[in-house]
């Protein structure tokens, strides 16, 4: 039985994503809605539904996705970026699957909105 996940239907390929990474644990893409130059998000292919479902037990792997994001941000010309989850509906998160916002490649302002 498929997911009704969105991002773990991209994960397994059932939807289409500009895939930039993906090793055993990591998946990253292209956001469908760039909010600056350069705007990807890394994601867990293990399921959590956000940053408040994280267990002591993710927290390699959430370091993981800070490291990867950085890295591919510093590949595609955007060294200094930022790094964001959003954490809930009120913070902004509309996908329950956690994701790794990794924004550059314009001046960004803060704070957010
Ligand atoms: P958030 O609002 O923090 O939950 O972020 C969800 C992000 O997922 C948004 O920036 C969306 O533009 C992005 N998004 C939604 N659907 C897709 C998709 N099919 N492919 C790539 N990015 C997506
Ligand atoms: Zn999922």
């Amino acid at each position: 039985m498929s997911s009704p996940c969105l991002f773990c239907r991209i994960i397994n390929g059932e939807i289409p994503a500009k895939k930039l990474y993906e090793d055993d644990e990591v998946f990253a893409f292209w956001d469908i809605s760039p909010q600056a130059p350069t705007h990807f998000l890394v994601i867990p292919k293990k399921h959590l539904s956000g940053p408040g479902a994280i267990a002591g037990e993710d927290e390699a792997l959430i370091g993981k996705l800070i490291r990867i994001g950085a890295q591919l941000a510093k590949e595609n010309g955007a060294e200094q970026c930022r790094l964001v989850m959003n954490n809930g509906a009120e913070a902004g998160q509309t996908v329950f699957h956690l994701h790794l916002h990794v924004l550059g490649g314009r001046t960004l302002s803060w704070p957010p909105g």
